[in-house]
């Protein structure tokens, strides 16, 4: 197991690689114009919503489809095992090796067998294993562990295959890619023939033919399958399907996801021990549980086993990108890697990694079997905390503080007015002010290092909404206005301004005064307690206001009051419907504005066009898809657009990710950010996250002071002052 240690210090040797880092995002940028050059013309959502139903189908007739599986496979000639574990898996290959008296075995890329360390367990009986596909091959080479499931060997530079291919091959290989092709084919092709055994993977078990399906991009595995005389198929039984209809359906949105391919070059289809020239042959099939059984049974977690393997959640992942599979994955890496390890491999494999999620959904957005990745991982993350606890200063601020509204604000007071000594005028905000540097004790964080930290305000939203006056008669609506941490002690202002731009299209902002914290910093911290509790207080607070609407400046607290209070009140009757009765009305103000009142088509463009960049908030778009509404409001009051590349990568912010967990992964995200802001010239950038508002704010006002950000609300608020 990692130790904290440890892994801390493989983060840090792993941030301490720019070249990785940078290479890894070259291939996430080139990978998402390919994937959405390939999904043109075709319904994603569609797709994937059939997919998630086929495998949802197969995870309840599991059962039955392994039997007619079974029975198929045979009837054409396959022998079958059943292995409950991957040490059971290795025995029989290792009895038939031996029985056989074979001495080398070809294999094809198959992650299961890098679950059962397969090539270990061969050697240490004397039997010799080659990778064919060449990405494994490399690592094979480099004796690593693949650091991506489809391509294993991401990680690596041509300079340094080249040294490998040099050193195994006695001669020097130069460092261009067709020479370094040319070598391996030559000195592949070699093992095909003398191999006594191939052994491939599965991308598909057919239940109604007991066939497999294999789908490569190199043909290596067509040749372990048919040149030895004997084939062994490693899968994990989560790779049964109905039938030919269904697998053909997932090889549509396979490649597509996988490397923004519409077809990969090899699709093989293999039933029996199929004569190859003539010569009999064998095949076994040897089906893998491994922990697939208990991940099925586990309702928080097993649409985990929809996953096809495309790897499409690493390629989008920031944490990944900055850190790679090595750090961040075990066995199977980024997102999906995190579910697998924990049941695959044991909870205490995946604590750290569980940590290391920032919670952006960028994985859940392009997943193809609709697995709500992030949502699994908090999860699991729980389980985390209940096993080996959150660390005393989240414990105090969870439990102790936050839990109780009336201490938690008074601190929140007292701490406003300690901080003077520390704090000092922001130069991009006439009001605000901000952290520069940090008592000694905090220094080792490096928290001001690299960003700005934002001041607490003065007078909090609370404090001063009895003071705000509203201009409204006969009100349209009357809205509760679910105010959240950031706006309400950091960037009260934004409160302010949503009042006065409700107010402007006739709408009444109420505020309940007893609302809390959403919870999500307790709750992704995986304190599932003090989330509850905190809902409770929330949901009694709105429910007493009695409002048409609920409005969010924040959208992680628009997720919280969406989904979460749902999830985590769904087994307290006396809460539940309260709880579904506020999720149906809260949204997020910008939807609101231009949802429910069409405010694009009643705000007035301002007297001079200003231009601004739009950051968009991964809960906003990927939690609400919300990401139209804020551009066409800003559009509508006299905003000039220009879109940043990837507007819709994580800020780097995450919660407490950003300040206790891992800064460091965190100021890399950052600096990514603040790169594609600055490439365009624009000096404002806009946004509808708080959160994400500290982060930019910080970071960006750090490197450039002329560059401003702001809320999409507060821009609106401005508008209207401009167009009197
Ligand atoms: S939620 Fe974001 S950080 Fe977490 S695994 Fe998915 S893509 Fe990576
Ligand atoms: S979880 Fe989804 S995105 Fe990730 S590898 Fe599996 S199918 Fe692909």
């Amino acid at each position: 197991m990692a130790t904290n240690e440890t892994y801390k210090k493989s983060v840090e040797t792993a941030i301490a690689n720019p070249k990785l880092s940078k290479a890894l995002h070259l291939f996430g940028d080139a990978y998402l114009t390919a994937r959405e050059n390939a999904y043109r013309g075709l319904d994603f959502e569609a797709m994937r919503t059939e997919l998630a139903a086929i495998k949802d189908e197969v995870r309840v007739r599991r059962k039955e489809l392994l039997a007619e599986f079974i029975k198929n496979a045979e009837a054409a000639g396959s022998k079958v095992f059943i292995a409950k574990d991957t040490k059971e898996a290795n025995d029989y290959v290792i009895n038939l090796a031996k029985g056989k008296g074979a001495k080398l075995i070809a294999k094809s890329k198959s992650m299961v067998s890098e679950e059962a360390h397969f090539n270990k367990a061969m050697e240490a009986q004397g039997i010799r294993t080659s990778e064919t596909d060449l990405g494994e091959w490399i690592i094979q080479l480099a004796g690593q562990r693949p650091s991506h499931m489809v391509m294993p060997a991401i990680h690596m530079f041509k300079e340094e295959v080249a040294e490998l291919f040099s050193k195994e091959s006695g001669k020097r290989i130069s460092p261009e890619i067709k020479p370094l092709v040319d070598h391996a084919r030559l000195r592949l092709r070699k093992e095909y023939f003398d191999a006594d055994i191939g052994l491939t993977g599965a991308n598909f078990l057919v239940a109604d033919t007991g066939g497999i399906g294999l789908v490569t991009n190199e043909g290596n595995a067509r040749l372990c399958a048919t040149l030895p005389k004997v084939h062994v198929v490693f899968a994990g039984i989560h790779k049964l399907v109905r039938n030919m209809e269904d697998a053909i359906k997932i090889t549509r949105l396979l490649p597509r996801n996988a490397t923004g391919q519409l077809l990969t070059s090899y699709i093989t289809w293999i039933r029996g021990a199929v004569p190859v020239d003539g010569e009999q042959k064998e095949q076994h099939i040897v089906l893998i549980d491994g922990g697939r059984e208990a991940l099925y049974e586990s309702k928080a977690c097993q649409n985990a086993l929809r996953c096809i393997q495309c790897g499409a959640c690493a390629n989008v992942c920031p944490v990944y990108q900055t850190v790679g599979g090595h750090v961040f994955g075990s066995i199977y890496i980024s997102a999906i890697g995190i579910i697998l390890t924990a049941f695959y491999e044991g909870l205490d494999k995946a604590k750290e990694i569980t940590r290391a999620c920032i919670g952006c959904r960028a994985c859940v957005a392009v997943c193809p079997s609709k697995i709500d990745l992030e949502e699994i991982i908090l999860h699991l993350r729980n389980e985390v905390t209940k096993e080996y606890g959150m660390g005393v200063v989240k414990n105090v601020a969870f439990k102790a503080v936050m839990k109780n509204r009336g201490l938690f604000h008074s601190l929140v007071r007292t701490a406003s007015k300690l901080q003077a000594p520390v704090t000092h005028k922001d130069r991009q905000d006439s009001g605000g002010r901000i952290i520069r540097h940090l008592p000694l004790h905090f220094m080792d964080r490096d928290f001001t290092e690299w960003r700005d930290l934002p001041s607490i305000a003065s007078k909090s939203f609370r404090d001063q909404f009895d003071t705000i006056p509203q201009h409204v008669t006969d009100p349209r609506y009357r809205v509760g206005f679910f105010v959240g941490c950031g706006a309400d002690f950091v960037y009260p202002e934004v409160g302010v301004s949503l009042i006065k731009v409700l107010n402007s299209l006739n709408v009444e902002v109420i505020f309940p005064k007893t609302q809390n914290c959403c919870g999500i910093p307790a709750l992704y911290s995986g304190d599932t307690e003090t989330g509850i509790d905190l809902a409770k207080q929330s949901v009694q607070a709105f429910t007493e206001a009695d409002v048409d609407y609920i409005l969010c400046i924040c959208p992680t607290c628009t997720m919280a009051v969406k989904r979460d209070f749902v999830d985590r009140l769904a087994d307290h009757p006396q809460w539940s419907a309260k709880a579904m009765a506020l999720s149906n009305k809260t949204m997020d103000a910008s939807a609101f504005l231009e949802n429910i009142l069409g405010a694009s088509e009643k705000l007035k463009p301002m007297d001079s066009e200003k231009a601004v960049t739009y950051h968009d908030s991964c809960h906003l778009k990927r939690g609400s898809n919300v990401w139209q509404e804020p551009r066409a409001l800003l559009a509508a009051s006299g905003h000039q657009i220009e879109e940043m590349k990837n507007s819709d990568r994580c800020c780097g912010f995450g919660g407490t990710y950003s300040f206790l967990s891992h800064p460091q992964i965190s100021k890399q995200i950052t600096k990514d950010k603040v790169e594609t802001i600055q490439t365009t010239g624009v000096k404002t950038v806009a946004t509808d996250c708080p959160g994400c508002m500290i982060m930019l704010k910080g970071a960006v006002g750090k490197a450039d002071k002329t560059i401003r950000c702001a809320h999409t609300i507060e821009l609106l608020a401005e508008a209207l002052e401009n167009t009197k």
